[in-house]
């Protein structure tokens, strides 16, 4: 089965074509052109489990585009799906990714062609320390080289089993938890990271909110509190995204689409409910006050002020995007709108808000993580009761000063120094709030650039393209 419902051009193609595009505006040479372009080495793999008493023979990629900055940062995704096209395209998106939001990793991608769905949980254990075992003794695994993350089908305990495979195999590597990111915090992980894509969708998307001209063009009015928002993929990053709109940001959620079936309430549905029916159910269907269907190719085109593709990519193609009522796109899925479709999206004035800046929340905090991991030191830990006493001076001075008493509520907070979370919270944020001012500067700044993916692109690959010139190719 492919992901591709009405392939324009293949993902890779489409990606390819998204970067020529910014570096023709660069102005690129042939030959550097091709160099960034290109996958840098690609590993396919084909290795057997015995499952049930019988042997069963699997098929993963691990693609490296980029070396330019190591280690090569990329998630492993498990899916029924997956091809070398996309796995390719896939690592290409994560090297511009990293470039654009100054994350100093190359990219790489990884796919397990395999649906989860149709394994018990021992089942998939076996078969992901299988995969971990040919990653890294084909050199496609390491904390200094290619350090994998969670993606479609994965999570925190995919990425405990592949750090703990690699333990045992390189036990003398002192930063063996650097090897793999997106771990559950007891094992190395960073609180913080499992949500923070979808965090990262919710910056974004508050970000461009905070520029009223920006609102303006897409026909929007006013603020993102009451926004209706379509949110397709209720996964990982689907969810955390729609859950933090509307618990702190007070848009309406009015539909949710899953892969057989879709919800939808104009008044807006809550989340955290939906998600609770979801997973003790395992599906939507007969979730109150809401309209259920499965005609989820529907789903997309449906009444909203604002479409998050949070599943796959290719959802928005030359036969739906004509038929899209959003007036914003946010990408928090990869590669989510073809290339053709984007070109329709923006002749109809409809702002996406691109993937590589989007979803790069998830590839931030995995930087962290990484850091956190190779410096084997806690964030905040050798500051924090430094802050607080000077804090603590502070506040005395204030009080002094003034001769009034700080109220006991606002002191408490003025006191206390910063969690980890919070550190990683304010990282993210930072990043995610630098980068659309750099968006924007770059939209508005430069004539032959239309749109923020263009932006995006230029930004990205002129760092790329610098990086090969200063070092020489050889
Ligand atoms: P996930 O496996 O946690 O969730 C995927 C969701 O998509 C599920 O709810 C599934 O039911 C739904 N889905 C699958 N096919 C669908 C279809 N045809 N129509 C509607 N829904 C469908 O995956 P995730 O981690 O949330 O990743 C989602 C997207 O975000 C992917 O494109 C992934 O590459 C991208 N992404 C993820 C991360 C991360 O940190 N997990 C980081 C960056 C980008």
């Amino acid at each position: 089965m492919s992901a591709t419902n009405h392939p324009d051009l293949s993902f890779h193609q489409g990606v390819n074509q998204m970067a020529e595009k910014a570096m023709g505006i660069l102005g690129l040479d042939s030959g550097v052109a091709e160099a960034v372009k290109g996958c840098n080495s690609v590993l396919q793999v084909r290795f057997p489990v015995k499952i049930r008493g019988k042997v069963e023979v699997f098929t993963g990629w691990r693609a490296v585009h980029s070396t330019h900055r190591l280690p090569a940062k990329g998630g492993i995704r498990f899916a029924p799906y997956a091809d070398q096209d996309e796995v390719e395209a896939l690592a290409s998106l994560m090297t511009y990714k990293c470039a654009l939001v100054n994350v100093p990793f190359g990219g790489s991608k990884g796919a397990l062609l395999i649906d989860p769905k149709e394994y018990d949980r021992d089942e998939l254990e076996k078969i992901t320390r299988r995969f971990s075992l040919e990653l890294i003794r084909k050199g496609f695994l390491s904390p200094a080289t290619n350090v994998p993350a969670p993606d479609l089908g994965t999570g925190q305990r995919e990425m405990a089993w592949i750090m703990d495979t690699y333990k045992h195999l390189h036990p003398d590597d002192i930063n063996y938890l650097a090897c793999v990111t997106g771990k559950p915090v007891h094992q190395g992980g960073l609180p913080g990271r499992t949500e923070a894509t979808g965090r990262g969708v919710q910056y974004a998307i508050r970000e461009f909110f905070s520029y009223k001209d920006d609102v303006k063009k897409t026909g929007l009015k006013g603020g993102l509190s009451g926004k209706r928002i379509i949110i397709q993929g209720f996964g990982n990053v689907g969810y955390h995204a729609a859950r933090f709109l509307s618990e702190e940001d007070g848009a309406k959620i009015v539909g949710i689409i899953k892969s057989d079936s879709y919800l939808f309430n104009e008044n807006g549905l809550p989340v955290e409910a939906v998600h609770q029916y979801a997973c003790e159910n395992k599906t939507l269907k007969g979730f109150p006050d809401a309209v259920y269907s499965e005609d989820c190719v529907a789903a997309l085109e449906m009444e909203c002020d604002i479409l998050i593709p949070a599943a796959l990519e290719n959802q928005i193609h030359v036969h739906n995007a004509d038929k899209i009522k959003a007036r914003l796109v946010v990408e928090a899925a990869n590669g989510p709108v073809t290339f053709d479709a984007d070109e329709i999206l923006n002749k109809r004035g409809i702002t996406i808000l691109p993937d590589i800046y989007v979803n790069s929340g998830g590839v931030t905090v995995s930087y962290f993580e990484w850091i956190r991991n190779i410096s084997h030191i806690r964030f905040g830990r050798m500051q924090r009761r430094q802050d607080e006493l000077r804090n603590h001076q502070s506040s005395l001075l204030l009080e002094e000063m003034t001769g009034m008493a700080i109220p006991e509520k606002y002191k408490k907070k003025l006191l206390r120094g910063a969690d980890e979370i919070d550190i990683v919270r304010s990282g993210l944020e930072y990043t995610m709030s630098d980068t659309y001012k750099q968006l924007r500067t770059t939209l508005l700044e430069n004539d032959e650039i239309d749109d923020l993916r263009t932006a995006a692109f230029v930004i990205a690959i002129e760092k790329i393209a610098r990086s090969y010139l200063d070092v020489g190719v050889y």
